[in-house]
């Protein structure tokens, strides 16, 4: 380390990223400081990831238990308590926090630093230690009242913040986003849900579920647009007919006013407006990076998709690398671990790793589980390229019968050597399913390698194995 600098390396951002960036790298003996603005474990540990799959715990246990009646299990007094519920949720998030606590990190060999940091140079980075309530632009930017410090290199690990979709007024009336809504004390009666991708959905099932009366609006002409056409059309179905939710595609929130318990949300569609009442409205329309540290001051070029960064994760300041939901891309716990790993291993080593994306899964949580991996047929019909294709409904396999479920399928791509070039699925446990495709699209597998890889009978693999035998 240069006498000049305080930290090899100092890392910004306590989230996922973050926190895997700074452990890996004191792990090979680095100097390494993380600075976290608001709270350790970021995104994953306290808004996203832990506490929405506490809630689907608990909602798709209470759907299973109600959907017993099929196998002749009644209750006349099946109910849930909804602040038990939101108490397991909390309980869960500080379980899973004991391993990203300042103490926890210290004993690892990672100094916390609580505050913002914003850089003033591409070595240097200011710390505002306490944010004021209200901070004007040049506070929140300039680190008033902060100490500075000095480092060879820098991980940026700032994650994403909520994008609000163009709805005038809407920051004037209440409004809920997917991280916050989940802490809601006391469930409305009805509830809006703008924006039918992952989170959008997730939201409206997991309300819908517990008997609130969900709106669900969707600009695309289908829910989950970034997936093939089947995935959104048997969704919206099943919301529709067992949940209640009415679905509302092809149509744009753009307006919203009223007083701030209960507002007029005005939407648009085929060139009609209504302004609809609602006692909740979640703004569910997607994240944005979080670029707002002064990266200009230290040569970091960015845009609104994220900070530019090439293959070995480094951004156009030699020194300073980028990982998580910070370079853009999906949106992923798994993928900013990853990339994380691989920044702390180019800092670490004299040979450059690259990234390599093929086998990163995509998943929906609702019941059933939506699970994408590599290519699907959109991607593959708009790049022109050929493809085969198997798809089977959720029947096929014997474990629809013994557990009587219907909702769902499996379809699977690949080219003409048969190599996998991507599948998804709808079933229970999808993403377990799928994790053998992705070993094979990482490993560049074909799919006589599945079909003639045992599954057991009675498993919703055995759909996986099905669809690729019909592919061979
Ligand atoms: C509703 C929802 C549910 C999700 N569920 C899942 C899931 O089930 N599985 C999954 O894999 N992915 C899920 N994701 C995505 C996943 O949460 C993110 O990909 C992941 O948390 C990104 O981690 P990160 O470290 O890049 O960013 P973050 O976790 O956002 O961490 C960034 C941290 O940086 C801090 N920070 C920002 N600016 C500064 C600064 N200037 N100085 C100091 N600190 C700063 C922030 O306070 C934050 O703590 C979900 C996303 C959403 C929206």
């Amino acid at each position: 380390m240069g006498k000049n600098f305080d930290y090899d390396v100092i890392i910004i951002g306590g989230g996922a990223a973050g926190i895997t960036a700074a452990r890996n790298l004191a792990k090979a003996k680095k100097k390494v400081a993380l600075v976290e603005a608001i709270r350790l474990g970021g995104a994953n540990l306290n808004y996203r990831d832990i506490p929405y799959a506490a809630a689907h715990s608990f909602s798709h246990l209470y759907a299973e238990a109600m959907a017993g009646v099929r196998f002749g299990i009644t209750s006349t007094n099946l109910r849930y308590n909804y602040p038990t519920a939101l108490r397991a949720q909390l309980k869960a998030v500080a379980k899973a926090g004991e391993k990203m606590t300042k103490k926890a990190l210290e004993e690892d060999g990672v100094a916390c630093i609580a505050g913002f940091a914003h850089f003033t140079s591409p070595n240097e980075i200011s710390i505002r230690k306490k944010l004021p309530t209200t901070p004007t632009a040049e506070e929140a930017k300039a680190g008033t009242n902060g100490q500075t410090l000095k480092a060879a290199k820098f991980v940026v690990a700032s994650g994403s913040i909520p994008k609000l979709a163009e709805i005038s007024g809407i920051t004037e009336v209440r409004h809920y986003t997917p991280e916050t809504i989940l802490k809601l004390e006391k469930l409305p009666k009805s509830m809006m849900v703008v924006g039918g991708g992952a989170s959008g959905v997730e939201i409206a099932e997991y309300f819908a579920g517990l008997g609130v009366k969900v709106a669900l609006v969707e600009l695309a002409e289908r829910l989950l647009p970034r997936e093939d056409e089947e995935v959104g059309q048997i969704l919206a179905a099943y919301l529709e007919k067992k949940l209640g939710v009415k679905i509302l595609t092809k149509t744009r929130a753009v307006a919203a006013q009223g007083d701030t318990i209960s507002p007029k949300i005005t939407l648009a569609r085929g060139g009609q407006e209504k302004a609809v009442r609602v006692e909740c409205v979640v703004v569910a329309t997607g994240s944005k990076p979080n670029t707002d540290l002064g990266l200009e001051n230290a040569g970091v070029k960015f845009d609104a998709k994220g900070i530019y960064v090439e293959k070995t994760l480094q951004t156009t300041a030699r020194n300073i690398y980028a990982a998580g939901d910070v370079v853009g891309g999906d949106s992923a716990t798994e993928l900013a671990n990853y990339e994380a790993g691989v920044a702390a291993t180019n800092i670490i080593g004299r040979t450059k790793t690259l990234v390599n994306y093929n086998g990163f899964m995509r998943t929906v949580n609702t019941n059933p589980q939506i699970a994408t991996v590599g290519m699907t047929e959109d991607d593959l019909t708009k790049r022109d390229l050929k493809y085969n294709k198997a798809m089977l409904p959720l029947s096929a396999a014997s474990a629809a019968v013994t557990k009587d479920m219907k909702l769902g399928f499996i379809k699977m791509l690949s080219n003409s050597q048969g190599k996998i070039l991507g599948a998804t699925m709808m079933a229970p446990n999808a993403a377990a399913c799928l994790q053998e495709v992705a070993l094979c699209l990482r490993h560049g597998l074909s799919v006589v390698e599945i079909a003639s890889t045992p599954h057991p009978n009675g498993e919703w693999g055995e759909l996986v194995r099905l669809a690729a035998k019909k592919l061979v």
